[in-house]
């Protein structure tokens, strides 16, 4: 099969591999139809995560066709269209048990890797490096999911493949960082990344009670999206002297009540605190640079909740903890628990509450991966989002 795989630093290929079997028998095989290129992947795609090897497989935002299923899935038959889960979860362990399926315990083969770095095992995840499982990803023809019983999410036939894609990750993400705000109506929440996540933010934020959402970038259509999709505030912090106190001024004095990071690690930040990022990056004393972590924390009202989607691994510098300490603040975050949200949003998908395909701004063949790539990480003609198709 034609697969998308990594090869080095800034460097992928489409490139023909074996097709992949069943190996346990609560595995599916799916022929895919449709995948997407996530914010996530340029971490990988940027050299940022280790243990990721030559030839490894990309992609955890995908969907498909059944094409074959182990004797242990009772759930699911040959030619089921499904969406998948871009994490995988057992079902069984001490955290699956509690639906908290992103630290599942048992799907991880490298685990003790993973504990090592942060303490304890944690669900792996498709096409993410040898660290979160070593798993194949799914911007390829075919792909293996293991615990398919629990991944797998069954779509009715006729909603197109675009509406319900992104069910494998940004949706579940963006509504589960705006429920973690714990909304109340009337409230202002402040998102910074209008990414496909920062987007499903805003319009999830919505859907919970929020008043307003104010959405925080630099690239003007970005921000249009955010304002043509979810009414927002748009602010251009490239445009703004002081992003923090001018959010206050929004706020009448007080700040936001909620503050959603959908940035991560490689916030862009052109300031003193950017340079001194960068310098200790340089030379890893510090693995991210968290400038919209610190103007969220800064900015968000005494009492309210930043909620952080963005991915951090590693160690950061000068959190402003006395602020948030003095302010109460709570915080949430974490990877997605993705089969608690997959099936609600399903159905508020099928009710016509929202249509996510609106993040769509690229559609190309699976070949065509490697410019996509390219496109996609410079935001070159005003990408956001890249769906791949593997088909003919
Ligand atoms: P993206 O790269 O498309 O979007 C990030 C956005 O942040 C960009 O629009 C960029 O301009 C903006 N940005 C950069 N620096 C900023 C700053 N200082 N202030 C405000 N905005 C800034 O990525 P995405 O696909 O939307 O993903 C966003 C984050 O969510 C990534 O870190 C991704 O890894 C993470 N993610 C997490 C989960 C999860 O399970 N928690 C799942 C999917 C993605
Ligand atoms: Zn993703
Ligand atoms: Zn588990």
């Amino acid at each position: 099969m034609r697969a998308l795989c990594w090869q080095g630093t800034g460097k992928v290929d489409v490139e023909t591999v074996p097709d992949p079997e069943i190996i346990d028998q609560r595995d599916a095989i799916l022929r895919v139809t449709s995948t997407a290129i996530c914010g996530s992947d340029l971490h990988l795609y940027d050299g940022y995560i280790p243990t990721m090897q030559k030839g490894d497989i990309l992609g955890h935002e995908f969907m498909g066709e059944v094409v074959e299923v182990g004797r242990e899935v009772k759930n699911l038959t040959q030619g089921d269209r499904v969406v998948s889960a871009f994490s995988i979860s057992c079902g069984n362990c001490f955290h699956c048990r509690r639906e908290l399926w992103a630290l599942c315990e048992n799907s991880n083969p490298n685990w003790r890797m993973l504990a090592t770095m942060f303490g304890f095992p944690g669900a792996a995840l498709f096409g993410y490096s040898h660290l979160y499982g070593g798993y194949a990803g799914g911007q390829a023809e075919y792909v293996r999911v293991p615990f398919a019983d629990i991944g797998l999410l069954p779509v009715p036939e006729d909603l197109d493949d675009e509406k319900v894609l992104f069910l494998s990750d940004v949706f579940p993400t963006g509504y589960m960082a705006a429920e973690n705000c714990g909304i109340q109506s009337g409230d202002i929440v402040a998102i910074w990344g209008m990414g496909p996540v920062g987007q499903m933010a805003a319009v999830s934020a919505l859907l919970l009670g929020a008043d307003r959402v104010i959405a925080i970038d630099r690239f003007p259509e970005r921000l249009r999206m955010a304002e043509e999709h979810s009414g927002a505030y748009a602010v251009n912090y490239e445009e703004t002297d002081d992003l923090v106190e001018f959010l206050k001024e929004l706020t009448g004095g007080r700040g936001p009540d909620s503050a959603i990071e959908a940035v991560g690690m490689e916030a862009h930040s052109t300031g003193p605190g950017g340079i001194y990022d960068r310098v200790k990056q340089t030379v890893r004393l510090e693995t991210g640079r968290p400038t919209a972590l610190r103007q969220a924390i800064q900015a968000c009202r005494p009492g309210g909740t930043v909620s952080i989607p963005g991915v951090f691994g590693g160690v950061i510098d000068k959190m402003p903890m006395g602020a948030a300490f003095a302010k109460g603040l709570t915080f949430k975050m974490g990877q997605t628990h993705m089969p608690r949200y997959m099936r609600p949003l399903l159905d508020r998908i099928v009710q016509g509450q929202l249509d996510p395909s609106f993040i769509i701004t690229h559609r190309l063949p699976l070949e065509q991966a490697p410019e996509a790539y390219k496109v996609f990480r410079e935001k070159d003609d005003e990408c956001i989002k890249v769906v791949l198709n593997p088909g003919p």
